[in-house]
């Protein structure tokens, strides 16, 4: 097997509308011609990506491309559906639908893990060429997706009694008191100070972890 270490993002630079309706594997057939036509074994990229998302395989992985001139030998090739008339400088969900980048985004990953292949290494046809290709900056797009998916891993946290643990001590606290209020009548004068002062002291230690609690719960932990 070659050595991978670089994942290289490319487009069909064909129009939204391209193929529309037919299969993913067609529009391989199609690419796989115009590669032809160029003098290619085959088609040049390793993978392909429809703009509703399928996911089709190109040329076998352990082939080298024929995609990005100078980076082949040691690449992956992936090339997703559109991009007509983009620019380097545009935005990914300019030119691509919702689920094409969601299946774009996944198969990089698990590509990524599978060849261990490094962050920077994850790179749009435009980084090695004076192509707009892919009509985006992959690594813009890419830390992009990592800012949403922290902040979309983050539990909704909306009121502090919906953590289990603050309720149960604020229960046991206000349990604790109402009984003690019951046993105390019927008491002497000192010992009632005596309770009532333990009482204090219980309550305020309470009130200390709960709020140490409340705080914890704030910094994410449950
Ligand atoms: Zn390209």
């Amino acid at each position: 097997m070659r050595k991978i270490n670089q994942l290289i993002i490319h487009c069909s630079a064909t129009r939204p509308d391209w193929y529309e309706g037919q299969t993913g594997k067609a529009q391989v057939a199609e690419i796989d011609r115009w590669h032809k036509d160029r003098g290619f074994d085959q088609i040049g990229y390793h993978y392909y990506i429809t703009r509703t998302g399928e996911v089709v395989d190109g040329r076998p992985i352990e082939i080298a491309g024929a995609h990005a001139r100078g980076n082949n030998s040691h690449s992956i090739g992936v090339c997703i559906a559109g991009g007509f008339g983009s620019d380097a400088e545009d935005r990914a969900s300019e030119h691509y639908t919702p689920v094409q980048l969601d299946a774009l985004h996944s198969l990089v990953r698990n590509l990524q893990s599978q060849y261990n292949i490094s962050e920077p290494n994850i790179i749009g046809h435009n980084r090695v060429s004076s192509k707009a290709c892919p009509g985006f900056r992959v690594q813009r797009w890419l830390s992009g997706r990592k800012v949403i998916e922290a902040h979309e891993a983050k539990p909704e946290r909306t009121k502090a009694t919906q953590s289990k643990t603050v309720k149960a001590s604020a229960a046991t606290m206000a349990a604790s008191a109402g009984s003690l209020v019951s046993v105390m009548s019927g008491m002497d004068e000192i010992a009632q100070y005596i309770i009532l002062g333990t009482t204090a002291v219980t309550l305020l230690l309470g009130l200390y972890i709960l709020r140490e609690r409340v705080r914890a719960w704030a910094d994410g932990w449950h």
